[in-house]
């Protein structure tokens, strides 16, 4: 039987910042592949038996390469007994943490996953400053945005609405309306969306439409938060076409270039 991989947000750093869901899943871990920025405390949650990988790029360290990790969580989930295998990114992981390019491997792979979100950067920063991010008086808008990118744009190119995800709390119930202004902002009707009600609750729904079918959409359930733009054409794939290939040459030894095994028995 083939395992699940689990992708999960380790928060910002402290450890009772995690998630009840990310402990339940890093007490079950059989294979832990994880970022630098994750602290020690939280990696102490796993069993002692688990083997926990630092895939991470910082701190001097050699680092693995992406396909090398996109290759050890499909081989993992395949090729081992490993049921669990959680990939442990700070903050969460689907906010600036080259989520994309894992998510196109595994759906590519047929390799079961799920994601638990975790506390982002700018939640815990605006918490730590005693500010709120959306302050009614003076802001509607919270804009998340990265200096580096890998286009090598500048800041002000990155801003772009083409090239950024917005995400609308409170969009209903009136989403013609909503879609009419957003039209009205310059977005194109095919644009992309995912509206998600009830999110990480047993009841949740999942909608991907175009903004154009968004008009026409009724019996959305409330609470939803409405996600806009290319990040939300779920199928599509945006990695290039042979990613596959290499991570299954990858993937029959993942650890072909390790000059000293991280685990004997695999070695
Ligand atoms: N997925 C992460 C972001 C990864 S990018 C998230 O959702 O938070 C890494 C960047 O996140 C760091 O360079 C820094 O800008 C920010 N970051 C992560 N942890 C942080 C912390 N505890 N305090 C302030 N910034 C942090």
């Amino acid at each position: 039987m083939s395992g699940k991989v689990y992708i999960v947000g380790a928060g910002p750093g402290a450890a009772d910042l995690l998630t009840l869901r990310a402990a339940t899943v890093l007490r079950a871990a059989q294979v832990v592949l994880h970022d630098d920025l994750v602290p020690q405390e939280i990696l102490d949650l796993c069993p002692a038996s688990a083997q926990i990988i630092n895939v991470g790029k910082r701190c001097g360290s050699r680092g693995r390469s992406q396909e090398q990790i996109n290759a050890l969580m499909v081989w993992h989930a395949r090729e081992t007994q490993s049921q669990t295998i959680v990939r442990l990114k700070s903050g969460d992981p689907a906010v600036f943490g080259r989520l994309g390019e894992e998510l196109d491997v595994l759906r590519r792979a047929g390799v079961e996953f799920e994601i638990i979100p975790g506390v982002t950067a700018a939640s815990a920063a605006a918490a730590s400053a005693k500010i709120t991010l959306t302050d009614r008086r003076a802001a509607s808008t919270l804009v998340v945005v990265t200096a580096h990118n890998c286009r090598n744009a500048s800041l002000s190119e990155t801003v772009e609405p083409s090239l950024s995800t917005y995400a609308l709390y409170m969009p209903g119930p009136d989403y013609s309306k909503t879609v009419q202004g957003l039209l009205e902002s310059g977005h194109e009707p095919k644009t992309p969306c995912a509206v998600v009600s009830n999110a990480g609750r047993t009841n949740e729904e999942v909608r991907y439409l175009t903004l154009h079918e968004l008009m026409s959409a009724n019996g959305i359930p409330a609470p939803a938060v409405l996600i806009v733009g290319e990040v939300a054409a779920e199928h599509l794939p945006r990695t290039d076409g042979d990613l596959l290939s290499r991570v299954s040459n990858e993937a029959r030894d993942p650890y072909q270039h390790d000059r000293f095994p991280i685990h004997p028995a695999l070695g």
